[in-house]
């Protein structure tokens, strides 16, 4: 039978059959009772806001200021530049290299994914 992919709050990854839509399951990960939508659409748009939601408990809230400069050469200038004086610290950046392309990369929790990743292998 096809097995489909239904996320818990916690970021585990459960699969179930089209029998136990509408049910409940437990997740392996976190132990809580995670309901099951009643169709597949529904898995698929509770999947889709679950991993929003996780995406964004990844992100720290920080950016690191990153320069390419005219030979293409990527470089880190700042690792953990917080939100809040962001433009100011950009037009900083960009006065110090005036030929370089600034941009942001955003900062993931680092420790976070390590777990995720350590508890998935073990699946
Ligand atoms: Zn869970």
């Amino acid at each position: 039978m096809k097995q489909i992919k239904v996320m818990c709050d916690c970021g585990g990854e459960l699969y179930v059959t089209e029998e136990d839509f509408g049910g409940e399951i437990e997740c392996c990960r976190c132990g809580s009772d995670m309901w099951i939508p009643e169709t597949e659409e529904a898995i698929l748009q509770h999947n889709f806001e679950t991993e929003k939601t996780h995406e964004n408990m990844h992100f720290t809230g920080k950016v690191r200021i990153m320069i390419r400069d005219e030979c293409g050469q990527e470089k880190c200038v700042i690792d953990e530049a917080s939100q809040d004086n962001l433009e100011w610290i950009i037009k900083g950046v960009e006065a110090s290299y005036p030929e370089a392309h600034v941009y942001t990369e955003r900062v993931e929790n680092q420790r976070y994914l390590a777990e995720q990743f350590m508890l998935d292998d073990n699946f």
